[in-house]
Order: structure tokens, then C-alpha cells, then sequence
């Protein structure tokens, strides 16, 4: 009740599957905006809101990083009604960014975003935070063009329907391999995949690895990156949906770098081998978020465009 006082909430900005969000501001200095994240309750939680994610939210209060959405305050309302008070970020996000046609920009520009979006990854596996399910629509963007990767915690308790929910976290055209064949196990490797899924959205302005069911997803995957085997991927045999996908289909071959540079002309070859080492089939050779930030892409000219220069909505 005290923490909901804080706040004064105002007009709809907009709504989604799971919350309806208000505009708000501090009630001691209405110049600080927020947005309110009132979650929807008509939607089917696993098992309610879990301790673990709510403490994972209060965690995330704690975190603090320029590209990683800041919570202010979560509270409930009478009706268990859960809220999150979160920083006000008023020019979109990533996926509307590239669907709109009114908006060009550059090699330099998608280097600038890339890397705040690196950074943000890296900050939350330093911090034992996988967020799960990175995606365009998720990276939101602040009034002065900083990116911050948004919707946190929130993977746990609002997208697992099913009880074996493990391998059903993350929207299905950023989901690595690993986990569409069904692997109980993972780390932080998931959300580099997604990362470069979003990477290179960006640079093709299409979604990168489009598909229309779990089963075709692999099939999108393996038809860029070859049939994963033993030889090159230890153990993807014993993985639970390895034989329903793979027994009697004809292995193929990854497409050759040409395909790669012709794809992604934007990325240049440092940026394309960055991708390609971060969505590498054998998750325990994919990059880690730390490793992302050394590679020579980010140094190697052309320079990252400067926050204040990049284009954008409104
Ligand atoms: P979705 O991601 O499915 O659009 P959300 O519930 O996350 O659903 O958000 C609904 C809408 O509310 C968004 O499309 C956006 O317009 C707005 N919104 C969400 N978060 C913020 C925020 N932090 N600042 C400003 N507007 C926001």
C-alpha cells in the first residue's frame, strides 16, 4: 500500500497478452515518468506467481544497468493483482524499429544497438539472471536512444504452460536448438542464441529464423546450420527429440559463408563470424555473453554510431 502510493498512474500507453500498461510518475516529482505493468489475471499461470519469480523480480530492482530496463517497485493490489513499476522508455523497440520503412539506418547504427544489447546479456549472466526470452519486441528503447532489454523474470512465471516447461521458454523463431530438442539442462548459451537471432533481424530487416511450428523450426535451423552430429555435437544424439527429428531424414549441409555474406551484407565478415560463433549448434561451443564483448567486431572500424546521432521513432 505504501509502495503503490509512491505512484500516480495515469493514462493507457498500451497493452499485451499478459499486462495492460499505464503512464505514471513518481508522486513526489512528477517530472521522473514510469510505466505501470498491471498483469492481466485472466491468463493461465503455471502455478500462480511463483516466490521464486516474484523474489527474481525483487532481485531485478537491485540490478542496475544503463541497458537493462529499471524496476522501480513491484506491488500488489487487493485483488492479487500484480504490478510493476518500471522506467518510462516512450520510442518502442527493436522489432517496430526494423518494420518501420520510414526509418533507414546503418552498419554503424546496427553496431551501436548490437552492442548495447551485449552488454545488457553479459551484465545479467555476471548477475545469475537468464532472461529467457530475449527478442526484438523486448529490447525497448529510452528517450536519449539507450537500449534496455525489458520483460525479465517474467519468462518463469507468464510462458510455461505445460508442466515439463522446461524447453518451452523462449518465443519460438529465438529458441536454440538445444532447447527444441528438448534439453533439460541449459545456461546463459540460450540467450546468446536469441541475441544473434536478434542481430541479425536487424541487419536483414526480416526475422532471421521464421517458422510456423516447433518441428519446423529445427528444420529452418538445420537447413542454415547442417544436421548437427555426434562428431560435431557430443551427446545431441541422446537429447529426448533427437530421433523424431533426425532418424530418417537425409543429414544436410550448413549453407557455405557466401550464403552468410550475401545475407548479411551489413554485418561485414567480423560481424558475421561474431554471429555465427554465437549461434553455434553445440551450445557448449557457443560464445558466452562475456566472450561476445571480445570479439574484434566492436572495435574493428566502422566505429558504433553515438547514442545521440542513431535514428528512431518520434
Ligand atoms: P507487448 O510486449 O506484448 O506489447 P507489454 O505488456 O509488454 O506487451 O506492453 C504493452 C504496451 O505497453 C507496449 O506495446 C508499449 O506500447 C507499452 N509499454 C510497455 N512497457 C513500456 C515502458 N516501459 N515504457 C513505455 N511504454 C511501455
Amino acid at each position: 500500500d505504501d509502495v503503490r502510493n509512491q505512484f500516480v498512474a495515469g493514462t493507457k500507453l498500451g497493452e499485451g497478452t499478459y499486462a495492460v500498461v499505464y503512464r505514471g510518475h513518481f508522486r513526489e516529482d512528477p517530472t521522473k515518468l514510469v510505466a505501470i505493468k498491471k498483469m492481466k489475471l485472466n491468463v493461465e499461470y503455471r502455478d500462480g506467481i511463483t516466490m521464486d519469480s516474484y523474489r527474481e523480480m525483487k532481485y531485478l530492482q537491485e540490478l542496475s544497468h544503463p541497458n537493462i530496463i529499471s524496476l522501480f517497485a513491484v506491488f500488489t493490489s487487493k485483488d492479487q493483482n500484480i504490478s510493476l513499476v518500471l522506467e518510462h522508455l516512450p520510442k518502442g523497440d527493436l522489432e517496430g524499429l526494423w518494420k518501420d520503412s520510414k526509418i533507414s539506418y546503418t552498419r554503424e547504427d546496427i553496431k551501436a544497438w548490437s552492442a548495447m544489447l551485449c552488454q545488457a546479456v553479459w551484465f545479467c549472466h555476471e548477475n545469475y539472471i537468464l532472461h529467457r526470452d530475449i527478442k526484438g519486441n523486448n529490447v525497448l528503447i529510452a528517450a536519449d536512444n539507450t537500449l534496455k532489454l525489458a520483460d525479465f523474470g517474467l519468462a518463469r512465471s507468464f510462458s510455461e504452460p505445460g508442466r515439463n516447461m522446461t524447453c518451452n521458454v523462449i518465443t519460438r523463431f529465438y529458441r536454440p536448438p538445444e532447447l527444441l530438442l528438448g534439453a533439460m539442462h541449459y545456461g546463459g548459451c540460450v540467450d546468446v542464441w536469441s541475441t544473434a537471432c536478434v542481430i541479425a533481424e536487424l541487419a536483414t530487416r526480416n526475422f532471421f529464423l521464421p517458422s510456423e511450428t516447433d518441428l519446423q523450426q529445427l528444420t529452418v535451423i538445420t537447413d542454415l546450420f547442417g544436421s548437427p552430429t555426434e562428431a560435431d555435437w557430443p551427446g545431441v544424439s541422446s537429447l529426448r527429440h533427437w530421433e523424431v527429428n533426425f532418424k530418417s531424414a537425409p543429414p544436410k549441409r550448413p549453407q557455405p559463408l557466401s550464403h552468410w555474406k550475401q545475407r548479411l551484407p551489413l554485418m561485414g565478415e567480423d560481424g558475421i563470424d561474431l554471429l555465427r560463433a554465437m549461434m553455434a549448434m553445440d551450445p557448449s561451443k557457443r560464445l558466452s555473453a562475456r566472450e561476445t564483448l571480445k570479439h574484434p567486431y566492436w572495435t574493428n572500424m566502422p566505429r558504433p554510431t553515438k547514442k545521440e546521432n542513431l535514428p528512431g521513432m518520434g
